[in-house]
């Protein structure tokens, strides 16, 4: 019998057990974990730990909404009426081409959504568990009954937990309870009946660790845990609007009314000149047709979705699609120093120990390398100071090296891996200490309190060793003595220590400060209380996190964009700024930095001034994010700030788009975030940017080249019907440019890459109507060309032939010809063209989509006039080799005109 099928989860209730029963019945052991062995079993038996994705709304629905748009009602009522009078074809016409549409419609917006789905849950949730003793991360997903999963605040509780272990565990469980304040936790049994939120011995799957730290047996996983039976209930769709499609919404609702008033205005005129009613309904519909750009929605969701795939091709994964385009109206983008805009890649170079100076030679992470004193090497043995300050970065570290295709690589905190490095250099090991003073009991580091803690059983049985480290601020106020070069206490000389943190800070290192304190033997747990003071100050060790390149390169992109760049750290200001000024953020001059207290200490008017001119804000506080934030927002700025811890999410949600880190940030972040970076680094933001502009730009396109063919198209019925002329274009003839031909030439333009000028150029205001003046004149202009086009091809073409369908179907060609160079001249394509022709090379790669949108075109016109069946159906004629050449010709002035409209209202 294996011990698996030894397991009983027949006991639905945990909470009413002591902790050693749950253990029991579970089969496991909350200080060894499990087996692989045991986990691979279980595994098979129990499933993964996830829960099912629930479709949103159902498929048919969602097709059938794509008929919930005032233009398709039109046409439906346009095809039932075309019915009743017996138009069969007509009618059969429309509604095959409404169709068409819904179709193509609904397969590009579920494309859109699963695609932006599928990119918020490849954001992979990690555990820290208990496996064969040894504590390891796995994805969550492979968690089973019997893990023992380890908590620590930012985490997001992966399954079901019974806790064994809390130590001023608080979680928040807002997901499950609607309780927004964080629940105390602790191990002991309650009350068999106690409700959901009086269990304070569960932790429950997706809701967040706030504070402390935790341990427990994973009882429920996937659709068994309590989260997994509610989200039964809850739907799970992602939502396709941002603000731009409301606006889209809106814009052509009110277009509607415009275009219905006009129409029926159309039908009256031509009813009092003594038109036929079907003649002036056909003329009604058609210009109703002709007005609402029926391809525009399509085209957006389309633009936006590649936007997103872009911008994960490029490390940025968008959780809400409205960040895409506020990306690119980002005026100031505030970002966490370290891991983002430097490596994260710590190095101790200088050490201050006893009253003496040291450096420290090597790179990385390699044990290679020797400490130096005055240029020597030194045996550390005489250096009784030295020693313990490097023994207490060893030991008062959570985190540990390792050898991976012989590279040193950190596992934790780079932070502290550079500690353990610094003592690697002179032959002290972790393991060896760890027999000497093992650890009793730990305070780990949060950015709040800015220090560690760690205690430790010593030597003399008399007595137990406390070590701190932590940044100068906190561990020095706490120190009364410090140890001189033989290790004598002495009172603590805080000017001189002060001056050596200000030597190193300004060459850039980060500086932490180490010290301990012996406390009774009695002593087995260690809190905030104990090292509140009588520490003994050891020394400092400064580390060198070198700016990333890549960076560099992405502020001064961004400075150049017209984007204000400003660092938010939790490090020394001195060693704020000089990374600052090494990183070029002294453009217009000095770097102007300001501390969290200093902030604190300012009046609201001050600060916002403070915050405008700043660039470095040190020892900023997580909850004083937030204030930045609102502060920037106050002055009108449009904010983007990353953030990684618990205390982050405030600002995150705050901010217009919040920045999560993908590797060092915690699932509470992460949850509060529009965006999240895969590799952490600041120059994917810069990119997001970059490709948030983009979109917008390609959507800016779209409309400049939809609108003019509505408006040429309905400039040519009502003037024909006012003039009481024939129709030079008819409803379905406009039913086929304005969705097939639109599509196929339009859809291309959402693929259009990044133009050069993309962020050489201030951003767009985001108070800035969608239709700017300029952007209107160039509809207009363009629009009046495609009327003379439509126009005047039909009127020569019937006056000289007599054939009215000819004539329409010329008019059609010619306005297509037009188009096509239109497209050309708007797209870069047609700039890498006319670089060609200079002599200026260029590759095309770039310009498939719209070469591709360019033969699809050519082709469908081709049969459109030339195929018997279309000419049945749309009524067009076909075309001779001639012919054809005409239109081709008659359309080449658009060139002219185009390049008129892109020199007042480049698009690039
Ligand atoms: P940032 O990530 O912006 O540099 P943090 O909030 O992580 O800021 O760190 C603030 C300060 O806390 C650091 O300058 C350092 O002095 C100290 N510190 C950072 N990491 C640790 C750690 N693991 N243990 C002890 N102190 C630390
Ligand atoms: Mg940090």
């Amino acid at each position: 019998m294996t011990a698996t099928s030894e397991i009983s989860t027949q006991p639905k209730q945990w909470h009413n057990l002591p902790t050693s029963k749950v253990a029991q019945n579970l089969n496991t052991n909350p200080e060894t974990g499990l087996t692989s062995d045991e986990v691979v079993k279980r595994q098979e038996r129990y499933g993964a730990n996830e829960l099912k994705g629930k479709s949103g709304t159902n498929p048919i629905i969602r097709f059938l909404l794509q008929f919930n748009q005032p233009l398709l009602y039109i046409l439906l009522i346009a095809g039932a009426i075309k019915a009743l009078i017996g138009q069969w074809v007509n009618a059969g016409v429309i509604w095959g081409v409404t169709l068409i549409n819904a179709i193509i419609g609904f397969i590009q917006e579920s494309k859109a959504e699963s695609a932006i789905a599928a990119l918020a849950s490849s954001v992979q949730t990690n555990a820290t568990i208990l496996r064969n003793s040894q504590k390891v991360q796995v994805p969550s997903t492979e968690l089973v009954p019997g893990d023992v999963v380890l908590l620590t605040s930012g985490d997001k509780v992966p399954a079901d937990l019974r806790l064994v272990k809390s130590r001023n565990l608080q979680v928040n469980e807002s997901a499950l309870t609607g309780e927004s304040v964080a629940i105390e936790k602790n191990t002991a049994p309650v009350e068999v009946d106690a409700v959901l939120a009086e269990r304070a011995n569960m932790a429950y799957a997706g809701s967040f660790v706030t504070f402390g730290t935790g341990k427990g047996i994973v009882v429920a996983i996937g659709e068994a845990t309590e989260t997994g039976r509610i989200s039964q209930l809850i739907e799970q769709g992602t939502s396709l609007k941002t603000p731009l499609t409301r606006k889209f919404d809106k814009f052509s609702r009110t277009l509607l009314y415009i275009i219905l008033g006009i129409a029926a205005m159309t039908f009256a005129v031509g009813l009092a000149y003594g038109n036929s009613w079907a003649g002036m309904f056909e003329a009604a519909v058609a210009f109703a047709v002709s007005a609402i750009p029926e391809g525009l929605p399509a085209v957006v969701t389309v633009t936006l979705a590649i936007g997103v795939s872009r911008m994960a091709r490029r490390h940025a994964i968008v959780r809400k699609l409205p960040a895409v385009e506020t990306l690119g109206s980002a005026t100031v983008i505030c970002s966490d120093k370290t891991g983002t805009l430097t490596e994260n890649q710590m190095t101790v170079q200088a050490i201050y120990a006893g009253g003496e100076q040291y450096t420290v030679t090597g790179t990385g992470y390699s044990p290679e390398g020797e400490i130096l004193a005055d240029e020597q090497p030194i045996d550390w043995q005489n250096f009784p100071v030295l020693a313990e300050c490097l023994q207490a970065g060893l030991l008062c570290n959570d985190s540990h090296l390792e050898q991976k295709d012989g590279q040193w690589q950190v596992v934790g905190d780079p932070t502290e891996g550079a500690l353990i490095t610094a003592a690697h250099k002179v032959g002290l090991h972790r393991r060896d200490l760890d027999t000497q003073m093992p650890r009793l009991d730990v305070i780990p580091f949060e950015s709040e309190f800015q220090y560690m803690a760690t205690l430790h059983q010593s030597e003399s049985s008399s007595q137990r060793t406390i070590y701190v480290k932590g940044s100068v601020e906190a561990i020095l106020k706490r120190c009364q003595q410090m140890l001189d070069r033989e290790g004598n206490k002495t009172s603590v000389d805080a000017d001189t220590i002060h001056q050596e943190v200000d030597v190193m800070a300004n060459q850039g290192l980060r500086v932490l400060a180490l010290a301990k304190k012996s406390v009774s033997a009695t002593q087995d747990t260690l809190d905030h209380r104990d090292i509140e003071q009588d520490l003994v100050f050891l020394g400092l060790q400064g580390m060198i996190d070198p700016p990333r390149t890549e960076a560099i390169k992405a502020v001064e992109t961004c400075q150049r964009a017209g984007i204000q760049v400003k660092m938010i750290t939790g490090d020394h200001a001195v060693t704020a700024r000089a990374i600052a000024q090494r990183m070029g953020f002294n453009k217009n001059g000095e770097v102007l930095a300001f501390t969290g207290s200093q902030l604190a200490q300012m009046e609201q008017s001050e600060l916002a001034t403070a915050i405008e001119d700043g660039s470095v804000f040190a020892r900023v506080a997580p909850e004083q994010k937030l204030r930045l934030v609102e502060a920037l927002q106050s002055k009108g700025e449009i904010v983007a700030m990353t953030g990684d811890g618990v205390n982050d999410a405030p600002a995150l949600k705050q901010a217009d788009i919040g920045i999560a880190m993908g590797g060092a940030g915690t699932e509470v972040a992460k949850e509060a975030s529009d965006m999240i970076l895969t590799d952490d680094n600041f120059a994917s933001i810069e990119a997001a940017v970059e490709e948030g502009r983009t979109v917008y730009r390609n959507l800016l396109k779209a409309i400049a080249f939809i609108l003019p063919v509505n408006g040429g198209e309905s400039m040519t019925i009502l003037i024909s019907v006012l003039f009481a002329r024939e129709l030079p274009i008819l409803s379905l003839q406009v039913l086929w440019l304005n969705m097939v031909n639109s599509i196929a030439m339009t859809v291309p333009l959402a693929f259009e890459p990044k133009s050069q000028r993309v962020m050489q150029q201030p951003q767009r205001s985001p108070r800035e109507p969608l239709l700017s003046k300029s952007l209107v004149k160039r509809i207009v202009a363009i629009s009046i060309f495609n009327w003379i086009l439509i126009f005047g091809v039909f009127e020569w073409i019937k006056q000289t032939t007599g054939s009215i369908d000819l004539g329409r179907t010329m008019a059609i060609q010619a306005l297509v010809a037009g188009r096509l160079f239109y497209l050309l001249s708007i797209s870069q394509l047609g700039m890498a063209i006319i670089n060609q022709l200079r002599g200026i090379r260029q590759t095309f790669s770039d310009a498939f989509a719209i070469g591709i949108g360019i033969a699809t075109t050519i082709f469908l016109q081709i049969i459109f006039s030339q195929w018997s069946l279309m000419n049945n159906l749309f009524s067009t004629a076909p075309l001779s080799l001639n012919q054809w050449f005409i239109c081709l010709v008659v359309g080449l002035p658009m060139i002219l005109v185009a390049s008129l409209v892109n020199r007042f209202d480049p698009l690039d």
